[in-house]
């Protein structure tokens, strides 16, 4: 795979690393190369650009201005397309740099420990072509908050899926839903423009509703072609502050003829740890009333194993920033290894997101991972492309 049109910057403060991180990625093709010396010296330079380069290199440690506040320029003056962290910091602080450019809009392709090798850059830039499908989708969307209620009243919120693949016997055992905007025009937008501001807009409820529903009927169609998959969908924090929520949910099932057992409801680790005391009632009566309930993005949070271990989690879903090239990263791989003891000791179910590459998969098979869901294996895709998408997979050999 070589990059020869891609425009790329490196900032970097120290001389000698500055020039091997130039020098590997021209071992990759990559010739237009910028150079930063500091944050400053970089965001000058991004200033003077007719077109906003592919992806930006930054180091975090940086004299004078850091690479966080250096990368949140970037996004707030759009100066790049997307940007790769590089660090020998701790993963909890990179996913937090990765958090805050995401809640800017700005595409993280994911991070890099130092010292920067040609396989590790390889692999972080192997994720511009995996969103190149994504940006075709994703003209900016703009649309005010009457069109987004009346498409969420009106059905054009819809889940995909994507499925999700039990190690030991390599098949298809569950997908998760994901929200999905089909506007009239054949856009499809992505979760992350709309679903924050139902939730602001006190619409979380409607739209988990939603998700519950078509995660029914796709499977209701699956079961009925002897096809059979567990259904794992995201429920907002704020949901969970709604307590008649759980009898919806029951209710929903009920008409669908489902088993609470075959539907697993994801919750991400920070909001049930700063939403606790509200949600914990109602997690208790789902888990009571038989549903999975599925900890979401795990390692980002900072939850600790007393808290843990008081909610009824039934499954452990590892983050994709520390599976996407934990096999090449001993820190990333370490908090892996050490996500998936905890979920042992606890008897939850273990599920990795993100997986992109066989050497990851391969990883996580050795370390007793349970489930594998990622690009490796499928993209989410509409429900009535998911039975391709399942008959499609093949195990890595
Ligand atoms: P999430 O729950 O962590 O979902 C996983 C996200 O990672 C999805 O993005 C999925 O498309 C993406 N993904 C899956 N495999 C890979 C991979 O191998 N590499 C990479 N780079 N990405 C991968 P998506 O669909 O854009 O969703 C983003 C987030 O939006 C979700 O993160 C979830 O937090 C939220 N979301 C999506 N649907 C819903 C929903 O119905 N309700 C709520 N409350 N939130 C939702
Ligand atoms: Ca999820
Ligand atoms: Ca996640």
């Amino acid at each position: 795979m070589a990059w020869n049109d891609l425009q790329a910057m490196v900032v970097e403060d120290h001389a000698f690393q500055r020039r091997m991180a130039v020098r590997l990625l021209g071992e990759l093709g990559v010739s237009h190369v910028l150079e930063g010396v500091d944050g400053l010296d970089a965001l000058h330079v991004l200033r003077q650009q007719a077109t906003p380069p592919d992806v930006v290199l930054v180091d975090l440690d940086m004299p004078g201005m850091d690479g966080i506040e250096c990368i949140s320029h970037i996004a707030r003056e759009h100066l790049a397309r997307s940007v790769v962290v590089v660090s020998a910091l701790e993963p909890a602080l990179l996913n937090t740099v990765q958090r805050m450019a995401r809640a800017c809009g700005l595409r993280v392709l994911g991070s890099v420990e130092k010292p920067l090798t040609r396989d590790k850059l390889e692999a972080v830039l192997n994720r511009i072509d995996d969103h190149v499908g994504e940006d075709a989708d994703e003209v900016p969307a703009k649309f005010t908050l009457q069109e987004l209620a009346d498409a969420l009243a009106g059905g054009e919120i819809v889940a995909w899926f994507q499925p999700q693949i039990e190690f030991a016997s390599g098949k298809v055992i569950g997908a998760e839903a994901l929200a999905r905007w089909e506007r009239p025009d054949g856009s499809v937008v992505r979760p992350c423009h709309f679903v924050p501001i139902l939730e602001r807009e006190g619409l979380a409820s409607e739209l988990t509703d939603r998700m519950l529903e078509d995660a029914c009927r796709w499977k209701q169609r699956c079961d009925h072609d002897g096809i059979r998959i567990k259904m794992s969908v995201n429920v907002s924090a704020v949901a969970l502050a709604d307590p008649s929520a759980a009898d919806r949910y029951q209710a929903i099932l009920e008409r669908h003829d489902i088993k609470p057992e075959d539907l697993i409801l994801e919750i991400t680790e920070s909001s049930v740890m700063t939403d606790a005391a509200l949600g914990l009632g109602l997690l208790a009566r789902l888990r009571l009333k038989g549903f999975g309930l599925s900890i979401d993005d795990f390692g980002t949070g900072y939850s600790s194993l007393a808290q843990l271990s008081q909610i009824p989690f039934t499954e452990l879903k590892i983050d994709q920033d520390f599976v996407f090239g934990a096999h090449l990263q001993p820190r990333k791989r370490a908090v892996v290894e050490t996500s998936l003891d905890l979920a042992r000791k606890l008897g939850l179910t273990t599920v990795a997101e993100g997986v992109e590459s066989i050497e990851d998969w391969q990883m996580l098979a050795e370390l007793g991972c349970d489930i594998a869901q990622g690009y490796l294996i499928s993209r989410p895709v509409p429900g009535s492309e998911l039975q391709l998408a399942i008959g499609r997979w093949r195990r890595p050999a």
